[in-house]
């Protein structure tokens, strides 16, 4: 199993005020904002609120209400980037094996031109 959350994660200081970010959505449950290091012309980051590491955890555990608002969170803000008709794309890297960087949940949204068959 993962190690137990990180409250010292970068996305929990950002959550906690403790470092700016470029906010593109908030609301109870999630946050959204532009990635640092941006891989797209769009690419915004959307994280629950809460203290997941895990989709496992978070997915098991989480109460309905959370899940619910996080993925309709993700939703929403794609359409609002104005996305939808152009289209984009969702990422989630969970673990070593696929690059996780930051300890805490998060879903990449990739937008603004064409983005290949898929990324690497
Ligand atoms: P991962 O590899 O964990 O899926 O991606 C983490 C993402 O977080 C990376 O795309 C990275 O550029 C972004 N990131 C890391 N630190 C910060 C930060 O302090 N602020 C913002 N806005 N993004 C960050």
């Amino acid at each position: 199993a993962l190690g137990d959350y990180d409250d010292n994660n970068i996305f929990a200081r950002i959550l906690r005020g403790e470092i700016p970010c470029t906010k593109v959505h908030e609301d109870k449950w999630s946050l959204a904002f532009h990635d640092i290091n941006p891989q797209a012309p769009t690419h915004v980051l959307v994280i629950p609120k809460g203290r997941w590491r895990s989709w496992a955890d978070f997915s098991a555990q989480a109460p309905d209400a959370e899940i619910a608002g996080y993925v309709r969170a993700v939703g929403r803000v794609a359409k609002a980037l104005g996305l939808e008709v152009p289209g984009y794309r969702l990422l989630a890297n969970a673990g070593l094996d696929a690059h996780q960087e930051v300890p805490h949940l998060h879903i990449h949204i990739f937008g603004g031109k064409p983005l290949g068959a898929m990324l690497s």
